[in-house]
């Protein structure tokens, strides 16, 4: 029983690196999880255009995601990378939420964050592998404009309402706090926000919100 108490006390140790092909190319993401005895590892490749930045963020989120019960996190990374990335600051959010997280600083990550940067080059092999193969058109991917990724492609996950015909990239989307503001001057309340994954809002018929996905071809 003692044994139990300070296992639920104890934190994850998360160790993450995320890096790109150039200033924006191709990119890939890692991570390191030890709990206690126990360690993981994930990695991820990412075909469109993307920063290292993007990538660490990601790395923080799909690890965030893998966890099954609410924990507490010593996340060895740096805070201020989330700040110019307001689309992946609410995604983490998301992910964030039923966890305790502190933030450590990546000074001190020694092997296991070198070994996060390992699983990141290789997720960013995997990303240039894939581009460098044959496309369906018999093109070398990267170079076939049908199936070349573009800084467009299609996200992961969108944010939804429950009242909505639209999904959202963005909690900050002005339309969706006007949306709020509209209900509550009505007397009514407003409706949780949740992050799906895109192709669950596309296939319930979601629509992209005109003001925080202007620009972007999502289907
Ligand atoms: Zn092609
Ligand atoms: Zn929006």
């Amino acid at each position: 029983m003692a044994d139990r108490q300070v296992e639920r006390q104890q934190a994850v140790d998360m160790f993450v690196a995320g890096m790109c092909d150039g200033d924006r190319g191709p990119g890939g993401w890692g991570a390191v999880l030890h709990y206690g005895r126990h360690s993981r590892e994930l990695h991820g490749a990412e075909v469109a255009p993307t920063t290292g930045d993007r990538m660490l963020l990601t790395a923080v989120a799909e690890a965030l995601d893998r966890l099954t019960r609410p924990v507490s996190v010593r996340l060895h990374a740096d805070q201020a990378v989330i700040g110019r990335h307001g689309d992946l600051r609410s995604r983490l959010a998301s992910a964030a939420r039923p966890h305790q997280i502190v933030w450590v600083g990546a000074a001190d990550s020694g092997a296991d964050g070198e070994r996060a940067g390992t699983l990141a080059r290789n997720g960013l092999l995997e990303a240039t592998q894939r581009l460098d193969s044959r496309c369906v058109h018999d093109l070398i991917t990267r170079q076939c404009w049908q199936c070349r990724p573009s800084a467009g492609a299609r996200p992961d996950r969108v944010a939804v309402t429950s009242g909505g015909a639209v999904f959202h990239l963005s909690e900050g989307c002005a339309a969706l706090h006007d949306g709020w503001r509209y209900i509550e001057r009505r007397g009514g309340i407003r409706s949780e926000l949740t992050w799906v994954p895109t192709v669950d809002a596309l296939a319930a018929g979601r629509g992209a919100c005109e003001v925080c996905c202007a620009g972007r071809d999502i289907r």
